[in-house]
């Protein structure tokens, strides 16, 4: 029988673990979207090391592996349209999903528990959280867990007026006809392209850049070399959003009773190139630690302590070049 109560805040990866994770020890869970349909988002990712054990032990590593997209290297395009990097495949080990993918065998896996609805207001007292939802309803749990991504509102609530690093920068994510044997990434300044080959025979493609949302692909990259605009024009969008820069770094994750997990916590980079599987290995290590503390601040402080190290090696980790790396490949590359 359930004894405890938590709410978890957002249905993306990070908030249907967490969900998961803790139905399966004593806690009653209301886990709230504020989004009326679920975005199926296309871009493949790669779920690696800690994520893909802790998908194993959540018991759905079987389902996510069914949906795997093929592995491949990927070519890195230089501002000249010439291709000077091969990064290898991933290990046959390493599973490729679609993000849309691994969201829905998250929420099968979850069942019935979601409920449409948005925070508004969190008060946290000594033994939990009174939460006020928008349109009037308000709840008591013992612990609320935000999983609300990049523009957390529950981390507003708990510390206030956020930061944010860089300027912002809009997103589109859609597919395009058509498949190579590798997956293709360029990054130019202020703009950026990354594709991935399906096995539908279409490809995966993200296009990001630093500016107004509402431009036409063809303007932010009509003048790419080797992108011929036919292909720009056929992009079949599936999402349009516009960020607000790099959050910056918060000093914590958690307080008594409201823990930040995911995007909420550790995203700080455009391409989080770790994001899913840091979401599903920290989600699974937060229900452990909720299980072995018999307090939740003190779970809470033992988890954060976990998580620190290993989203910096993920960081370190990271194969996103940054720009000032790009640069350098270009100063090096031979002409
Ligand atoms: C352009 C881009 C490329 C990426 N590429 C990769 C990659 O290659 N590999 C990889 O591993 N990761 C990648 N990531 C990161 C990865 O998608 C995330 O780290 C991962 O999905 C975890 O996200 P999350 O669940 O923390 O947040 P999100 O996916 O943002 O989910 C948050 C959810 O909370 C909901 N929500 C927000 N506010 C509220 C509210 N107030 N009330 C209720 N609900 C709310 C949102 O609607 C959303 O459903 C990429 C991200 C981006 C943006």
């Amino acid at each position: 029988m359930p004894t405890r109560r938590a709410l978890v805040v957002g249905a993306g990866v990070a908030g249907l673990t967490t969900a998961l994770r803790l139905l399966r020890s004593d806690w009653e869970i209301v886990l709230v979207e504020r989004a009326s349909r679920f975005a199926d988002d296309g871009f493949p990712c790669a779920l690696r090391g800690a994520g893909w054990d802790a998908a194993g032990r959540l018991g759905v590593l079987g389902a996510l592996t069914e949906r795997s997209q093929p592995r491949c290297g990927t070519v890195v395009i230089d501002r000249t349209g010439v291709p000077f990097a091969l990064s290898p495949k991933p290990s046959s080990r390493v599973p490729v999903l679609r993000h849309g993918d691994v969201v829905s065998v998250l929420r099968e896996a979850v069942g019935d528990v979601l409920r449409r609805a948005e925070v508004l207001r969190l008060v946290e007292d000594d033994c939990g959280v009174t939460v006020e939802f928008t349109g009037g309803d308000a709840d008591w749990f013992d612990l609320v867990v935000g999983a609300d991504g990049t523009d957390s509102a529950v981390r507003g609530a708990v510390y206030g007026d956020q930061k944010w690093r860089g300027q912002g920068f809009s997103v589109v994510s859609g597919r395009l006809q058509g498949s190579s044997r590798d997956a293709v990434r360029m990054d130019l300044p202020r703009r950026s392209i990354r594709v991935h080959p399906l096995h539908d025979g279409q490809s995966a493609a993200l296009f990001a850049w630093r500016g107004d949302v509402g431009l036409a692909l063809d303007d932010v990259f009509g003048d790419v070399p080797g992108l011929p605009s036919s292909l720009l024009s056929q992009v079949d969008e599936v999402r349009l959003s516009r960020r607000k820069g790099f959050q910056s770094h918060l000093r914590r994750w958690a307080s008594k009773q409201v823990v930040l997990v995911g995007d909420a916590a550790w995203c700080s980079r455009r391409y989080c190139e770790h994001g899913v599987s840091l979401s599903i290995a920290g989600a699974e290590l937060l229900g452990d630690a909720l299980d072995i503390f018999p307090h939740t601040a003190e779970a809470l402080a033992w988890w954060e302590e976990q998580m620190r190290p290993l989203v910096r090696r993920a960081r370190r980790q990271s194969t996103v070049l940054r720009e000032s790396e790009v640069a350098e490949a270009f100063a090096a590359r031979p002409v």
